[in-house]
């Protein structure tokens, strides 16, 4: 499966072969979607390309964070009708923890692939993907 830039930041997929996965579960499972591999499973490419290096996802998640609070305090003042300032809270506060999972994953992967410094490299990916044809 070949993914395009844009979808392999999205699905959390590596920076290399942009097949193995970056995280050990779904965003959607109990453990909120946070552990992550150290090396991608396919190609064996180390995610954390230096010491500390995810914790300049934080500022992609600090502005992912701010995104999602405006649009929802402009989606509770068009669709609510400008309601008590406690809603705009209470909605914004509200989807921020909602979409915690998400953000938190999408600020490692854009973290990874913006700043990673390894360029994508087809001949890494696992030699099996014609078992999707042959079905
Ligand atoms: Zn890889």
């Amino acid at each position: 499966m070949m993914y395009s830039k844009i979808s392999s930041i999205i699905l959390c997929k590596c920076l290399r072969c942009r097949e193995g996965n970056m995280f050990t579960n779904s965003p959607f499972s109990i453990q909120f979607g946070r552990r992550a591999y150290t090396h991608c499973p396919v190609c064996n490419l180390k995610f954390e390309r230096e010491p500390g290096f995810f914790e300049g996802g934080m500022y992609f998640n600090y502005a992912l964070n701010v995104a999602i609070l405006a649009n929802s305090g402009l989606a509770t003042y068009y669709f609510l009708n400008d309601p008590n300032p406690y809603v705009y809270f209470g909605v914004s506060a509200s989807m921020v923890v909602l979409l915690v999972s998400f953000t938190s994953r999408l600020s490692k992967s854009l973290m990874l692939h913006l700043f990673g410094g390894v360029s994508y490299a087809p001949e890494f990916q696992s030699k099996n993907t014609k078992k999707e044809i042959n079905i």
